[in-house]
């Protein structure tokens, strides 16, 4: 098998590169193109994982594929994007089959789960494995949430439980095949895709969290001119995570752990998700009072 083989087999399949109103065209070309009405904006996001960085070594890779979808996605859904399609720049150590097969069936579960197929990518041979996907969205023009735009006076709210993503990292680090139980929310945790449109009209900003709750809100903070007052009782936990690790390191991962790809929004009153605190004068996150040096995870 050759390289074009290769992504012919493993990428170019029909359940998994299909196309859509906006998909245009996929693989098979230099570009892929998407096509825009003109009252609509592309808005779109590239990550980066790499083994043993962002899933360890042996996970398994119909687990790899989910996560990689779900994380790049999860990006679309904080601007309140509706997913279009995603490219693929993979490397790879070796042409292995096996590996190659559960990798694409984990990537067209994602795919026809967030309706966002592959369009095209890159494949590349390398000492390590590190898969970059672009992912693209739209919105209509002037509607996406940013993270700016936190007013005082707003409350500050998120979509659901937090924690699960490092209470499962903590796991999957010791086994990296685990994928039940609260192992699923770190191979497949959700984009919030859905729930950001019902939020969309009410929130002044919104992030995921990808790095932990408090570094991420500290990201609503950034005008310097508002600060929050978090409830860590109102902090919403899974009974999974509490049964798991008990309340207090519960309530530790929920604040400083990242991958849980929730949203974190502000709103002067939104009926959807948790209220977990308020945007006051200042430029510092406080819990409990007390301010919080963000504990969560930087690359350098
Ligand atoms: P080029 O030489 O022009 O860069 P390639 O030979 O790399 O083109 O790719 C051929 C086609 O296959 C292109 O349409 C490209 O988008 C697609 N492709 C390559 N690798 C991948 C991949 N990992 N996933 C999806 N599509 C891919
Ligand atoms: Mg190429």
């Amino acid at each position: 098998m050759n390289e074009f083989q290769l992504i012919k087999q493993y990428f170019q399949q029909t359940a998994l590169a299909f196309s859509n109103e906006y998909a245009s065209q996929g693989i098979g070309d230099d570009c892929a193109s998407i096509l825009i009405p003109s009252d609509y904006e592309l808005q779109f996001s590239i990550d980066t994982l790499v083994e043993g960085v962002h899933f360890p070594k042996n996970a398994n890779p119909f687990d790899i594929a989910t996560r990689a979808v779900a994380v790049s996605i999860s990006d679309l859904a904080a601007m309140a994007a509706t997913p279009i399609g995603f490219t693929l720049a993979i490397t790879l150590p070796e042409l292995n089959e096996v590996w190659l097969k559960s990798f694409s069936e984990g990537l067209t579960q994602a795919a026809q789960f967030y309706q966002c197929p592959l369009m095209g990518g890159d494949t590349t041979k390398g000492p390590n494995l590190v898969i970059s996907l672009q992912v693209h969205g739209v919105t209509k023009k002037g509607e996406s949430l940013k993270r700016s735009g936190a007013k005082t006076g707003d409350n500050v709210y998120v979509s659901g439980p937090l924690g699960d993503g490092a209470g499962a990292l903590s796991l999957v680090l010791e086994n990296p095949r685990l994928n039940t139980g609260l192992a699923k929310q770190f191979y497949s945790p959700l984009a919030q895709v859905e729930f950001a449109q019902t939020i969309k009209t009410y929130a002044t900003s919104c992030l995921d969290i990808s790095d932990g709750l408090v570094q991420d809100l500290n990201h609503l903070c950034t005008s310097g001119t508002v600060g929050m007052k978090i409830n860590p009782a109102d902090i919403p936990l899974s009974d999974l995570l509490v049964a798991t690790y008990g309340k207090e390191q519960a309530l530790q991962y929920a604040l400083e752990g990242g991958d849980d790809y929730q949203l974190a929004y502000t709103a002067k009153h939104c009926e959807h998700g948790i209220c977990i605190g308020e945007v006051l004068k200042g430029n510092v996150v406080q819990v409990n009072g007390m301010e919080v040096k963000a504990g969560g995870y930087q690359h350098f």
